[in-house]
């Protein structure tokens, strides 16, 4: 079964908010597959068991009065640009958070979010080098200067070019939140467009 389009979170197994598990909904009562493991903003606590579709439709979020991202959050509570009702509302109410990542701020910056749709692929795996060894790394986007991907080791995301063995290139440590690299494409994507 193949689960919503979350324009936000386009692939929300990939960064562990959606779980395959056969708990039934706590919303519409169905075994689906599929369940929600990341935050959830609520009076009562939800564990894995509201249903993706549930988040996609709204339903979720209308009978059980739940939120997924901190809705302060977006637009990084007022400290950047700022954001449509409709693009917050759609975040919050029906988009899968974010386990872990200190991504529930990164869409609206500078157009980031816009920057970002256009670039983003389907995550995919990709080898990189690390330490001597091959090891998966996720591609989220295709940009002018190689590939964005997020490593799960250092839970952050680099640009690199996949080397003659179709590998990419070691890394240090120095990650970079998703933020700062939007934040350059979205300047540098905005003076080519001139
Ligand atoms: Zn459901």
């Amino acid at each position: 079964m193949d689960l919503p389009r979350f324009t936000y979170h386009p692939d929300p197994i990939a960064t562990g908010s959606v779980v395959a598990a056969d708990t039934p909904c706590v919303c519409c009562g169905e075994s689906r597959g599929y369940v929600y493991a990341g935050p959830v903003y609520a009076e009562e606590e939800y564990g894995h068991e509201i249903c993706p579709w549930c988040i996609a439709d709204g339903s979720a979020h209308e009978r059980l009065g739940v939120i997924f991202s901190d809705e302060e959050g977006v637009g990084g509570g007022g400290e950047w640009d700022e954001v449509g009702e409709d693009i917050i509302d759609e975040i919050a109410q029906r988009t899968p958070g974010f386990n872990g990542w200190q991504q529930e701020q990164w869409w609206t910056h500078c157009g980031h979010q816009a920057v970002f749709a256009a670039l983003r692929v389907p995550f995919y795996r990709m080898p990189l080098h690390r330490l001597g060894l091959i090891e998966p790394v996720w591609v989220v986007a295709h940009v002018a200067e190689g590939l964005l991907y997020f490593e799960d080791v250092e839970a952050g995301f680099e640009i690199g070019a996949p080397g003659d063995d179709g590998a990419l290139p070691a890394r240090g440590c120095n990650q970079f939140e998703l933020t700062h690299i939007l934040h350059r494409l979205a300047h540098a994507g905005l003076s080519r467009q001139r």
